[in-house]
């Protein structure tokens, strides 16, 4: 192949193997291969001056004296190698490579680099990397992801070759993005750039230029699949019937503000021309089912069915309750399908769904089973959106012709981001909580402080109030961590909650054993429920006033927000108690921002500053490809500027099959994925 790596001097099958582990299998991956860091190779430091203070490596550049083997004893040598300049001298020092010292007479000149440390008072440079002469290849040099058979210098020097080869055959380059006037500067200089930059500017320059490549095609791929939606013919419904009057006329509560905004965002798009495609964000407790009733509501006053998927049963069952409540009385079949849902009971179900009398169908993702059909599928809403993985909502949406399509999410971003990001989606939020909601006091604290909290869970359940104790489940050794956790649960159960009856859910466990135990606490048959992070998402038990987060150091914040939002969903005060085993100062500050900010978009904000972008994607599986040069978070402005130029692009008229082919090629088959469902 043209672009095959084993093209590059040194590179056969073997090497081509490890570097395919790094997901390098062309000359133009490699190239894409961008560093991780740059060790600062770009000044001279002076022997004087160079004092290790910092603990990063040095170039220092002088002349070799004295050259020094020692053999403390067999199978054992030490070189030494004394380097100086006009101000001072450093000890150079080799363990057990007796062929280094043919690489040193006295009175050269040598350029070395790497970390100064002191001993015995004098300075000493361990295994630096020398050439020889004075320092050539100025600058900085790369630090790149290494797998297992590969080292820091292997990588450099394939990048150079691929560099050298690029210069004599361009079209080895990755392509440039697929349609922009922005190109600025010549390609190879980029990617030269990337690698060896000679500045930071230099670098910075570079790799914002790549970065808005890459954020402009993954914004064309979004714009042509929301285009290709809105191609679709839509169905249109009706001004609010009388269902919807009825309903909003028996709401046990006033919506709020944002309620009513983001139902009326629905209402538009519902009446609209082309399929709704809306994600309505809203801090846990906002009150993100109400709208979905009203949703499925007006969906079902235009004579077709509506669907509500949940990621786990509990959910399902809760919102089936729920919406039972809320259309007490009204003239709606709803139904509740799950995977425990009894094979007569099941089949029944169906038969009413495919004629049609069933309108509404609440469920998890049994919903999407192939023998599942709806007469006329009108409205889907996935609560939750994140725990789904884009092919689920697909299957989903594809029971209907065009439905309307509801996301509903309690991990909020910001929302030029969502904006950005979502590409295909608009965008509700809902911010404010329901009236009367009281703040969870969030306190951090530490171990010392265990008997006392447990002193103060044992006042509330007294008081015929409920906790929640998390332990951290981390995924590295679920084992050891589910030991624990039951070994907390012993304690607690017989030592110190002896009085209470206490259960137990972890991730190791059977769903319907799992369930039976949250049934029992939501029935408040259990007083104290351990458990590991698995706690599900959106449970609402409104007894339950507190809960301890053990070894809250080990979540992130945009988690440690959600587990928050298990308790505070009743009238009495709530509690969070956040236990830290260690405090890093980033644990610390983490854990200073649960005290002090409430707004679930206030902390995400927080969390995506704090983690990173890396965090930002698993999270949201959105099937969003992995970005080499860009990073969302930093990049956001970039990001704002490609989307107004795909937009503008797309509306001038492009080749579509073209770009399609193109993107692909760039972000590969699960993107493309995306694009085609
Ligand atoms: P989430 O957005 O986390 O899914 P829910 O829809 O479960 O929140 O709502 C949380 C609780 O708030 C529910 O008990 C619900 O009945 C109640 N609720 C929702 N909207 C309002 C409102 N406008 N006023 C008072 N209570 C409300
Ligand atoms: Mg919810």
């Amino acid at each position: 192949m043209e672009n095959s790596m084993q093209r590059l001097p040194g590179i056969g099958k073997q090497r081509a193997r490890l570097f395919a582990r790094l997901g390098i299998e062309t000359i133009s991956d490699l190239l894409q291969y961008f560093p991780r860091e740059y060790e600062d190779r770009s000044h001279v430091v002076s022997l004087g001056e160079a004092d290790g203070e910092a603990g990063l490596p040095v170039l220092v550049c002088g002349t070799v004296g004295t050259i020094q083997e020692l053999r403390p004893r067999r199978g054992m040598t030490i070189l030494k190698v004394v380097l100086r300049d006009e101000t001072g001298s450093v000890e150079m020092t080799w363990f057990n490579q007796p062929f280094k010292k043919k690489q040193f007479h006295t009175g050269m000149t040598v350029t070395a680099f790497g970390k100064i440390e002191w001993a015995y008072g004098r300075r000493q440079m361990n295994t630096p990397d020398v050439e020889e002469g004075r320092p050539h290849g100025n600058g900085f040099m790369p630090v790149y992801g290494l797998t297992d058979g590969l080292k820091q210098n292997d990588l450099r020097r394939a990048v150079r070759a691929a560099l050298a080869l690029a210069r004599q055959e361009p079209e080895l380059l990755p392509a440039p993005c697929v349609a922009t006037r922005h190109s600025v500067q010549p390609r190879l200089a980029v990617y030269e750039q990337m690698h060896f930059p000679v500045t930071r500017e230099e670098q910075e320059k570079a790799r914002q230029q790549l970065a808005y490549e890459e954020l402009f095609d993954m914004q064309m791929g979004l714009l042509l699949r929301r285009r290709k939606e809105g191609g679709r013919q839509g169905i249109k419904c009706g001004p609010n019937g009388s269902l919807l009057r009825q309903l909003f006329a028996q709401l046990p509560f006033q919506l709020t503000r944002g309620q009513t905004a983001a139902f009326l965002d629905i209402q538009n798009d519902m009446e609209g021309e082309v399929p709704m495609q809306r994600l309505i964000q809203g801090d846990v407790g906002s009150g993100k089912t109400v709208v979905a009733a009203l949703a499925l509501a007006k969906i079902v006053e235009n004579g077709y069915q509506g669907a509500l998927m949940a990621p786990t049963e509990i959910l399902a069952v809760q919102h089936y309750e729920e919406f039972c409540r809320l259309f007490h009385d009204l003239p709606v079949r709803i139904a509740l399908l799950t995977g425990r849902t009894g094979e007569k009971e099941r089949k029944t179900l169906l038969a009413e769904l495919d004629a049609g009398t069933i309108q509404i169908l609440i469920g998890t993702h049994a919903l999407i089973q192939a023998d599942v059909l709806f007469a006329d599928l009108g409205l889907v809403v996935t609560d939750e959106q994140h725990r789904f993985g884009v092919r689920q909502r697909a299957a989903l949406q594809d029971k209907g012709r065009s439905p309307h399509v509801l996301f509903m999410t309690a991990t909020p971003i910001p929302r030029t981001l969502a904006l950005s990001l979502y590409g295909d989606l608009d965008v509700s939020s809902i911010r404010e909580l329901p009236p009367g909601r009281k703040v969870v006091k969030t306190y951090a604290v530490g171990e010392s402080m265990r008997q006392r909290i447990y002193a103060f869970m044992r006042k509330n359940m007294a008081q015929g109030q409920q906790c929640y104790v998390v332990c951290p489940l981390v995924e590295e050794s679920e084992n050891v961590d589910l030991q624990a956790a039951t070994a907390l649960y012993d304690t607690l159960r017989t030592a110190v909650f002896p009085e209470f009856s206490c259960g137990l859910v972890h991730g190791r466990m059977p769903g319907k054993e799992k369930d039976a135990i949250m049934e029992q606490f939501s029935s408040g048959a259990i007083q104290l429920l351990v458990a590991t992070s698995v706690i599900e998402v959106g449970v609402n038990v409104p007894n339950a006033t507190l809960i301890l987060i053990d070894g809250a150091e080990r979540f992130g914040l945009a988690q440690l927000h959600q587990l928050r939002g298990r308790v505070g969903r009743g009238d009495l005060q709530a509690y969070c108690i956040l236990l830290a085993h260690q405090g890093s100062e980033e644990t610390r500050q983490r854990l200073h921002y649960m005290e002090t900010i409430h707004d679930g978009f206030a902390l995400a904000e927080k969390d995506l500053l704090l983690r990173g972008s890396g965090q930002l994607f698993g999270y949201l599986q959105h099937g969003l490809p992995d970005l080499k040069a860009a990073d969302i978070i930093r990049d956001v402005s970039l990001l704002a500027a490609a989307r107004d130029e795909a937009r503008q692009v797309l509306q001038a008229g492009v080749d579509e099959t073209h770009v399609l082919a193109a993107l692909s090629r760039r972000f590969g088959a699960s993107f493309e994925r995306l694009l085609n469902n």
